[in-house]
């Protein structure tokens, strides 16, 4: 191999399409305290409004600002009460909406011809809303809305601990505010502010962490130090076990409630598992962000997963249980949450993604696996086979930056260099009492 020249190319690529820093946004969400009737009055009717003028744009059909601009703009203000920056933001709205409808329909996950909306939050910009500090003592934040061309309204807005804190950080400029969702929930309004700010990325990182997801583990995570790249630390595994529990559980009651044609009951239990599943995976999130910020400087590297599907095409049963494993939502959340900490994510070309999981990670030899170790036959290494895949991919990335050389790494000592460690437990641990509950309520409901 000719190792100069292959360091040359990648080192440049690495540096080339790098970008330094980032746009993160999060949003905040605060509660209205005690609005008075008539503040609580006009916000309904806003909303009122604002609904009927979403689906107004959508009858257009089209997903061009322009063109709803100019076709729909000058009757907008005719017809709907409302500032003229909320007719815009509602233009927005509808270009939004219909365009993750074109995007499941091209997909085939909906059925109806036409966004069927039933509820909407009403979206500020900075032209429609101010917040701002006070020495009021029921609480110092108020937001001034402009509902429409006569009417605004100031309310107060309270919340919890840690939201205050990163809003009291936007006081300070940490964060910039940008819009104010204002949604209804149970009668009850709720301000979501987005609050947004550029991070800067390390352009000297220290230690590559790669993530993966494992064909045993929900996920795996490695640690590869600049200064001994030979030696991979700390192997994690989160095991995913109660996620996949869920879903097999989840997918046997749907099945039984479609068999009696219980469609409406299969699509609740949709929601329902969907949000205990992303709940997990924020945790699992969390965890893995944590486990990257013990190490110096780190950078985190993950495979591309675009037609992963294709991949394995073994039983039914396997495919749902390890496919439908969300790990690519799990990427896109240990995305977010390691940009909002600094930690910048790379990931793999099609190229080096490439037998990440049949290369000896030791002498790079491509054998085939069976079974949960990798056993090299030309080195005779054998390894936890989901680990040696992680290295690989953690490798990968240590190559594009040009760290160590191109001999191969001295022998990974398994029981010293890499403790595989189980993480500790599952998240959520009495769910099992709570599902089997759930399960016969279905099954009687049906
Ligand atoms: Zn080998």
């Amino acid at each position: 191999m000719n190792c100069d020249k292959q360091i040359n190319s990648t080192f440049e690529t690495f540096f080339r399409d790098v970008p330094m820093q980032k746009d993160v946004q999060i949003t905040i969400v605060g509660k209205v305290f005690k609005p008075n009737k008539r503040k609580v009055l006009a916000l309904n009717i806003a909303l009122d409004e604002y609904l009927r003028l979403v689906k107004w744009y959508l009858q257009f059909n089209s997903t061009s600002k322009k063109f709803l601009h100019e076709n729909g703009y000058e009757l907008a203000r005719k017809y709907f009460d409302l500032n003229t920056a909320l007719i815009q933001t509602a233009r927005d709205k509808a270009i939004e909406i219909l365009k993750s409808f074109n995007e499941l329909k091209k997909r085939g996950t909906v059925k109806s011809k036409k966004p069927i909306l039933k509820r909407i939050s009403i979206r500020f910009d900075k032209r429609c809303y101010s917040f701002s500090k006070t020495t009021n003592v029921l609480t110092p934040y108020w937001l001034t809305l402009s509902l429409n061309r006569r009417e605004r309204i100031s309310l107060p807005i309270i919340f919890g601990e840690r939201q205050k804190q990163r809003i009291e950080d936007a006081f300070n400029g940490v964060w910039s505010f940008i819009i104010v969702e204002m949604v209804k929930r149970n009668g009850e309004w709720y301000a979501h502010f987005i609050l947004t700010k550029t991070v800067e990325f390390t352009d000297k990182p220290e230690t590559v962490i790669a993530i993966d997801r494992g064909e045993v583990n929900l996920a795996v995570a490695v640690a590869i130090s600049k200064k001994n790249p030979e030696k991979p630390m700390k192997g994690q595994f989160w095991r995913g076990s109660e996620i996949k529990r869920i879903r097999g559980l989840y997918h046997h009651i749907r099945r039984n409630l479609q068999r009696k044609g219980r469609i409406g009951k299969v699509k609740e239990l949709r929601g329902k598992e969907r949000r205990k599943v992303n709940q997990m995976l924020h945790i699992i999130a969390n965890q893995i962000v944590a486990y990257a910020k013990q190490f110096s400087k780190p950078i985190i590297v993950m495979e591309n997963l675009n037609g992963i599907r294709r991949n394995f095409k073994k039983s039914k049963k396997l495919n749902r249980r390890f496919h439908s494993l969300p790990f690519r939502k799990l990427q896109a959340y240990i995305e977010y949450k390691a940009n909002l900490e600094g930690i910048e994510v790379r990931y793999l070309t099609k190229e080096e993604t490439k037998n990440t999981s049949k290369t000896c990670h030791r002498c790079g030899y491509v054998a085939r696996v069976k079974g949960r170790l990798f056993k090299c036959p030309k080195c005779g290494m054998e390894y936890n086979r989901d680990l040696n895949a992680c290295i690989n991919i953690a490798y990968a990335l240590t190559r594009r930056m040009g760290w160590g050389s191109c001999e191969s790494p001295e022998p990974a000592d398994v029981t010293e260099g890499v403790k595989p460690q189980a993480n500790a437990g599952s998240p959520i641990r009495k769910g099992g009492v709570v599902h089997l509950r759930l399960y016969l309520r279905c099954l009687r409901a049906a």
